[in-house]
């Protein structure tokens, strides 16, 4: 098959869509790979680095999307892309449907069958394409809030792990999941004082067992996150209710019960937030304060380390680019029902039924 990478035309999007490494592997099982020429370079991969794996070299986007029977990206294709699309072509990527019917119907109107990586699913009933995201997302957290503490970026000027003599920051990490589970783990490692906060009684019995004493758990209630906010030094924001958007877990009036200073990091803001205050902002510009809270609320957190999230989303994606392209995208979705759980479009038909009910369209 002739797989093709287009370079990532999202603003802040340094991330591609295939490693050196996939190519290689691809390259092996007799596959043909076409890479658009600095595709790799915001991940750190060159040109080189391709041809080595054995992949060749596209002078342009159009001449991949020509060529390739599948496109393999990260981010869900921008208009000038979704032009580029044809019936008979597979397009395997990351797409959120859901809120975009402007995608929704030119992907449909293209005729392409497209593959979303978030849908994919797997044994477990995780969203294993997902994961190494929110993993990503996670370990960043405490370290950009860690940043943000600091006195010249307006936080309290606390360190994470204090020094002998002066105590810890306190970490609130609020979703105990995939993102919360990294949160904690960064900063307890970073020897700040965490305590994670969950509704799911099952999923704090696995964090105590697996993580014994080297953070708290605590039940999500109204009263005790109010209780532990008005301690903390850093919130982070973690929690997710599949298909939903997030809750709102801290007001605007209980900012004034905070300390002055502290931090909210909320990793949930791709889901709409889970405080009130909460917007979301940039690489360029992440942070802002409100009634003396300081907020970071960057949607695309994985960004800001392409090259670890590139080779992290590469590693997962892998196996399922290898079975669509060795068998072809319908014998692969037929062999595997959670590679079939992404197919989302397939000749101007809608085949996701979450994102029917969602854009009230048939699915
Ligand atoms: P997950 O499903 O693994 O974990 C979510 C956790 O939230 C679960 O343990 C669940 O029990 C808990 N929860 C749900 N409602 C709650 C409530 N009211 N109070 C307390 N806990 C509650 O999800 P995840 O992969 O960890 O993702 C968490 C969020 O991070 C999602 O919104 C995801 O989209 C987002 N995310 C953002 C970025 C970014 O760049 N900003 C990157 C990756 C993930």
């Amino acid at each position: 098959m002739l797989i093709g990478c287009p370079k990532e035309i999202k603003p802040q999007e340094f991330r591609v869509g295939v490693t050196p490494a996939a190519a290689a592997e691809a390259v092996a099982h007799g596959h043909q790979l076409l890479v658009q020429t600095g595709a790799g370079i915001g991940s750190g991969f060159t040109d080189a680095d391709y041809l080595a794996a054995g992949a060749e070299i596209a002078p342009d986007a159009k001449a991949v999307f020509d060529a390739a029977e599948m496109i393999v990206k990260v981010k869900e294709p921008q208009a000038v892309e979704r032009a580029m699309l044809r019936e008979g072509q597979v397009l395997f990527t990351y797409l959120h449907l859901a809120p975009d019917p402007d995608q929704t119907r030119d992907l449909l109107n293209s005729g392409v069958t497209a593959i979303a990586y978030e849908t994919v699913t797997d044994r477990a009933g995780g969203l294993p394409l997902l994961a190494p995201m929110s993993e990503v997302a996670g370990k960043l957290a405490p370290q950009v809030g860690a940043w943000t503490l600091q006195k010249a970026n307006g936080g309290r000027g606390v360190l994470m792990g204090g020094v002998p003599g002066v105590g810890p920051a306190r970490v609130v990490v609020i979703g105990g999941g995939v993102v919360g589970t990294h949160a904690a783990r960064v900063a307890a490692g970073m020897g700040a004082d965490v305590v994670v906060m969950d509704r799911s009684l099952p999923r704090m019995r696995y964090l105590d067992d697996t993580f014994g004493d080297s953070f708290k758990t605590q039940f999500a209630s109204g009263a005790n996150i109010a209780e532990q906010i008005a301690l903390a030094d850093m919130v982070v924001g973690a929690v997710l209710i599949p298909g939903a958007a997030a809750p709102k877990l801290i007001s605007r009036a209980q900012l004034s019960t905070m300390k002055p200073g502290s931090v909210l990091v909320d990793v949930a803001i791709d889901q709409g937030g889970c405080f009130e205050t909460s917007h979301a902002t940039t690489h360029q510009d992440p942070i802002y304060e409100v009634d003396g809270i300081l907020h970071y609320c960057v949607a695309n957190m994985p960004g800001a380390v392409a090259r670890t999230s590139t080779i992290a989303l590469g590693n997962a994606t892998m196996p399922f680019l290898l079975a669509l392209a060795d068998k072809g995208w319908r014998q692969a979705v037929l062999d595997d029902p959670h590679l079939r759980a992404g197919l989302s479009t397939h000749q101007g038909r809608l085949t996701s039924l979450p994102v029917g009910e969602a854009l009230q369209l048939e699915a």
